[in-house]
């Protein structure tokens, strides 16, 4: 089918809103320790869509041990959970079901987007293709983008390490030495 021929898209949904509304008391040291205890227990959802999550799997693993960072709990619930790692490819089928598990997870809340296809689409973004959602970011705010098809669990772990810097304001774990260039510094 000629691009031309291709009927306009809808939208797909409208998209959550990752709002959080201040706490009545904010005593600072306070905060400062709650998000740290934040940071270091982040329970991700049980939640895969497509190949990435596969490396999603893995990182669960005893070669990468993702339970030495403390993000092991993988949750069956959305409402015990605090964190989503889209792993896959986002149609506008699941676009929907995605929302609703996004506003049924307490707040704060983090969104991890792994791989290309939760990023922007990925091999499947092409001119025509009526059925994937062009990024994640399109329905739910996202914290950290994970590159790769499929992004090796490697980077997933990186991808959890940023997550918690943004928490906590600090990087908890040494930078390897092959990406501090790119971070901006070492450990
Ligand atoms: S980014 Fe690649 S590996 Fe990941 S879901 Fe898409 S096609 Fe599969």
């Amino acid at each position: 089918m000629a691009a031309q021929d291709c009927p306009v898209r809808p939208p797909v949904i409208a998209p959550a809103t990752g709002g959080v509304d201040a706490p009545i008391v904010n005593v600072a040291p306070v905060q400062k320790i709650l998000d740290v205890c934040r940071a270091m227990s982040l329970w991700p959802m049980t939640f895969g869509l497509a190949c990435c999550a596969i490396e999603m799997m893995a990182v669960g693993m005893a070669r990468f041990d993702i339970s030495r960072f403390g993000a092991e709990v993988f949750r069956p619930s959305p409402r015990q959970s605090d964190l989503m790692i889209v792993a896959g490819t986002v149609t506008r089928k699941m676009a929907p079901a995605l929302v609703r598990l996004y506003e049924q997870m307490p707040a704060p809340r983090y969104v991890m987007a792994l791989g290309n296809c939760a990023i922007s689409g990925g091999p499947f973004n092409f001119e025509g293709q009526y059925a994937i959602v062009e990024g994640v970011d399109n329905l739910v705010p996202v914290d950290v983008y994970v590159p790769g098809c499929p992004p090796r669990p490697e980077a997933l772990l990186e991808g959890l390490f940023q997550i918690q810097h943004k928490i906590t304001g600090r990087r908890w774990w040494p930078v390897p030495a092959e990406i501090s260039g790119s971070l901006g510094g070492g450990a």
